[in-house]
């Protein structure tokens, strides 16, 4: 395989300035990719910039919003081109009693989480087809493959990006684009010590009893980290993985399966 695979393809990483994005972000630089970071703070992105050694790009972008999103994709494509590949990142997740989920969580839960997804897909799409080339990839979760209890908002958007995932994999078979959701178990990064942080704080445990709780989910009796959820995403991007589209790859020490 060439050292360079992605070179000359510009790769949009939403949410890529920490977290799973940034490590995505690592991944595809190393293979050739040109690379555009979207994030709301623009801070967070020019620090991850600096890491990476290949063309980049920062836009500052809220995914849910539709302005936002097609001034980001118009700037970002003016500076390295149409869009090969999109990651499909950037996500938030709040946890709540099923009971307490009132609209405004829902709202935000499904416009990050899903309409985000909808709206850079839609952006990036029609320069993917013009150039007879393209790879989707939306970091879903283990969420959007079973039910979880207390994240009801979150685990129904990350339902949706699979289903999204699953009907525009097959709008698109005969395009040469493919799109796959990757579904990372419990990783460690910032959403996943907030998360922690919420648990100790509502049920009186340790952060250390909470971490355990997490974990035991996890077969490997581990948390994953941000560089093995980018390894599946970058392996997706490549040339050579044009027959996989359309599939759910959970990296999660075998918890679902
Ligand atoms: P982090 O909280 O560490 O990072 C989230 C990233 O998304 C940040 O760069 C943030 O930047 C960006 N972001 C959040 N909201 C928006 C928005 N409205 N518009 C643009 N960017 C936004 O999270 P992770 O790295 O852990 O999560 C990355 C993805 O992986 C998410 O989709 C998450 O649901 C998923 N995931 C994570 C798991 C985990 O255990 N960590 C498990 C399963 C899935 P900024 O705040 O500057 O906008």
């Amino acid at each position: 395989m060439s050292p360079q695979p992605l070179a000359g393809k510009h790769a949009v990483v939403t949410g890529g300035g920490r977290g799973i994005g940034a490590a995505i972000a690592v991944a595809l630089a190393g293979a050739g990719a040109d690379i555009t970071l979207m994030g709301r703070s623009r801070a967070p992105l020019e620090m991850q910039a600096q890491t990476l050694r290949t063309r980049i790009h920062i836009e500052t972008c809220d995914v849910s919003d539709p302005d936002d999103v097609r001034r980001a994709f118009q700037g970002a494509s003016a500076v390295l081109g149409d869009v090969a590949i999109l990651v499909n990142n950037a996500g938030q997740a709040e946890s709540r009693p099923f009971g307490k989920t009132d609209l405004t969580l829902w709202r935000t839960m499904i416009e990050v989480n899903l309409t985000g997804t909808f709206l850079c897909t839609q952006a990036a799409l029609p320069g993917m087809l013009a150039a007879g080339w393209g790879r989707i990839v939306n970091i879903a979760s283990t969420a959007g493959l079973r039910g979880y209890p207390y994240v009801s908002a979150y685990c129904a958007a990350k339902h949706g990006v699979i289903g999204l995932t699953r009907a525009l994999a097959l709008e698109l078979a005969r395009k040469n684009i493919t799109v796959n959701a990757v579904c990372p178990g419990y990783t460690q990064t910032g959403l996943l010590e907030a998360s922690l942080a919420t648990i100790a704080q509502k049920t009186g445990r340790s952060a250390a009893e909470a971490r355990a709780e997490l974990v035991r989910h996890n077969p490997q009796g581990r948390l994953v980290e941000p560089e093995e959820v980018a390894q599946a995403v970058l392996w997706l991007c490549l040339p050579g993985s044009a027959a996989l589209t359309g599939q759910a790859i959970a990296v999660a020490g075998g918890e679902v399966m």
